[in-house]
């Protein structure tokens, strides 16, 4: 089967659903998502149950609050960096840093106002530093650590040129206006760092977790004009 990708809006989160010889989802949703799942597999056409990897690019709270539901529709194992499997394990994952005044302030909300609280979920397949092939899935394209955003965040790089970044990037108006960098993360100069790392593998267009793809020459910029913490 020809390799195909699609973007699965769930919740606020973009889940997305990699069809190869064999199919996996990445990401668990936000909050309210799980119909936005069931609809988007019957618009795709596909059973949960063919899906058989879920992969998180990290352990946040928008990034799993469907989570639970979706594993026990599909009965895929989970794979996430280890550094983040304890998010999904004990359900109480925390919120990241702010970068810039913006940032921060929404951070310090989030941590007031929003105390997580999910039903535990099972990690069966933990990922390292060294990250993932998918060619075990018939996928073409790898798992790479990509932390800074959070400890444990990795990016997906297709072969295509195509980056499912997660967190590394934003582009919806709640967070920022334009594409770019991150306005939450633990140590920014570290997803900075992260960037310079997938930056030479062959990325063409950025899908982020959160808003719309855009091309690959928004991030070469914004890390060449990054000048350190604000
Ligand atoms: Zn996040
Ligand atoms: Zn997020």
């Amino acid at each position: 089967m020809a390799f195909t990708f699609h973007r699965i809006p769930v919740g606020i989160d973009n889940c997305f659903l990699l069809r190869g010889e064999r199919t996996i989802f990445v990401d668990g949703g936000a909050w309210g998502g799980t119909p936005a799942f069931i609809k988007g597999m019957k618009a795709l056409g596909v059973e949960p149950q063919e899906i058989q990897l879920i992969l998180l690019t990290h352990g946040h709270w928008d990034h799993i609050t469907c989570l639970s539901d979706i594993q026990q529709m599909t009965g895929a194992p989970i794979a996430i960096h280890h550094r983040d499997q304890p998010f999904v394990e004990t359900g109480a994952p925390p919120f990241p840093a702010g970068v810039g005044a913006y940032g921060k302030a929404m951070s310090a909300m989030a941590r007031a106002l929003l105390h997580p609280k999910l039903p535990p979920v099972k990690v069966t397949r933990p990922i390292g530093d060294e990250g993932l092939s998918l060619a075990e899935y018939g996928i073409p394209g790898k798992v790479i650590y990509t932390p800074g955003h959070s400890m444990g965040h990795v990016s997906i790089l297709l072969d295509s040129g195509d980056a499912l970044v997660g967190d590394m990037a934003m582009n919806d108006w709640y967070l920022r206006l334009t594409p770019g960098l991150p306005i939450l993360a633990d140590d920014i100069a570290m997803v900075v760092e992260s960037w310079k790392k997938i930056l030479p593998m062959g990325i063409r267009r950025v899908h982020p977790a959160h808003g719309p793809d855009f091309p690959v020459e928004v991030m070469q910029k914004e890390i060449t004009n990054f000048r350190g913490v604000k």
